[in-house]
């Protein structure tokens, strides 16, 4: 079979048609992210595998079914990064950052890989919006971060996306929780998945998160975590409900999620979208740092899947912008009139207008059908007639109205200042709607 032409199962591309939606995605998310305190970092794709083998745990579906995983030419073990919080921890702790000012708040827009069986809202490799805040142990943090989440979706026309949390405790009470799954699960030892069997004796909490239908309606049943919280940890999340409470930010206690991660501790949460779909997960992760070598320094975050996300906001019918298009279309007809059209294209771009012009070689009538596709605001046509006289035809295509301008002086003073109009007319409406 000929390969060369398809993209590997669960690889998608994003193409121009659809890319300004990216855009418009990973910059909302930035931004807002960026009036919380928190700065992109960007970090290698592939890292040492053992990295993810310690912090996303050894007995995880990530690390022990799903990393891309190969030798490189050096005999090192690779691992193309399955997600993005191990290579943010390593970032700052290897430059240090975290013997300066805390919390240091970091976010991030990375593409993720992950062998997985790929069906609707899951691929192989896929793309995450995340943040991790690393020093904050206040339960402010869990809530501030829960909020940012939150704000992001809403930001991006997503109102209806609840928010399930939960606690999974800290080694301490996991402890005894640990015993409580094991005496559960050896009941069943006859029809538990041969991974899980295996997960029995070292992290029994991971069954909670097996795929495999038999396990998860076992898991189902399973004593919950919240019943086993220590004192500290209860304390922890009874004040970071509070805070939502404060701030009026809806939550649902949902005890099954444990999350896919084994660094998560203490407060876990997930965004799921009507359809189902789990748009975003986080949490806190306080040994994380330490289990990487570092000092006890507590942190949290979450990741939001960027595919889901754009896939849930179509389906919803959520505000995208429409594609760019260009200001003006500069068509030339004849050798001497293209010259001129590329030299005021290139003085017109230099001020930051959008322009095209032919490049193909096309009449004037192909030429007319092309602006027209590319939706040109506006179009000139240049012929011997205008470079002569220095004066042209400035058509409006979407009214069809035309003025006369000049070619010499004054045409980027002209399309700025109906761009600039265009803006303020923009922003104008935009008023009005909010005042109705
Ligand atoms: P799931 O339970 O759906 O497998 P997860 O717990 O493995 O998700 P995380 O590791 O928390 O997911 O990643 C955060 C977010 O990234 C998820 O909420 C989801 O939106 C997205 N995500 C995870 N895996 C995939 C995938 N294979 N394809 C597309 N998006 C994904
Ligand atoms: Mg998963």
């Amino acid at each position: 079979m000929d390969l060369i032409t398809q993209a590997p199962r669960g690889t998608q591309d994003v193409l121009p048609e659809d890319s300004h939606k990216w855009q418009y995605i990973e910059k909302t998310a930035i931004s807002i992210a960026q009036d919380f305190g928190f700065r992109e970092i960007r970090t290698p794709v592939f890292e040492h595998t053992n990295l993810f083998q310690r912090s996303v745990g050894e007995t995880t579906d990530v690390v022990q079914k799903e990393m891309y995983t190969f030798e490189d030419k050096g005999g090192r073990s690779i691992t193309l990064r399955p997600e993005g919080t191990a290579g943010a921890a390593r970032a700052v702790l290897e430059h240090g950052l975290l013997n300066g000012v805390l919390p240091v708040k970091v976010s991030y827009v990375t593409s993720c890989y992950r062998y997985e069986k790929s069906q609707k809202g899951r691929y192989r490799e896929f793309h995450q919006f995340g943040v991790e805040c690393f020093g904050a142990s206040a339960p402010q943090a869990d809530a501030e971060t829960i909020s940012l989440a939150m704000l992001i979706l809403k930001s991006l026309g997503l109102e209806n996306v609840k928010l399930h949390i939960n606690s999974i405790g800290c080694p301490t009470c996991r402890a005894r929780y640990h015993e409580a799954l094991r005496a559960y699960f050896e009941q069943h030892t006859g029809e538990l998945c041969g991974t899980c069997l295996g997960r029995l004796e070292r992290n029994p909490m991971r069954i909670l998160d097996c795929k495999s239908p038999v396990c998860h309606e076992i898991a189902a049943k399973a004593p919950v975590m919240l019943e086993y919280l220590c004192d500290d940890c209860a304390a922890h999340f009874d004040a970071v409900k509070a805070c939502l409470d404060a701030a009026e930010i809806a939550y649902e206690l949902d005890t099954h999620i444990v999350r896919g991660l084994d660094y998560y501790t203490r407060t876990v949460f997930e965004l799921v979208a009507e359809n189902g779909l789990v748009v975003a997960g986080g949490g806190r992760y306080d040994g994380l740092v330490e289990e990487l070598g570092g000092a006890r320094v507590p942190g949290l975050g979450f990741a939001m899947g960027l595919e889901r996300l754009l896939m849930v906001m179509e389906e919803n019918g959520c505000d995208l912008p429409d594609a760019p298009t260009c200001d003006v279309y500069l068509a030339p007809m004849g050798d001497a009139a293209a010259r001129a059209c590329f030299a005021l294209a290139t003085q017109l771009r230099d001020g930051g207008v959008s322009v095209e012009t032919d490049v193909v070689g096309r009449s004037l009538k192909a030429q007319m059908k092309y602006a027209d596709k590319l939706g040109a605001r506006y179009t000139i046509v240049v012929g011997d007639n205008e470079l002569e006289t220095g004066v042209a035809k400035l058509k409006d295509m979407k009214t069809g109205e035309t003025e006369e301008i000049s070619l010499e002086d004054g045409l980027y003073t002209t399309l700025y200042q109906k761009s600039l109009d265009r803006e303020l007319a923009e922003v104008a409406n935009l008023f009005s709607s909010v005042a109705e």
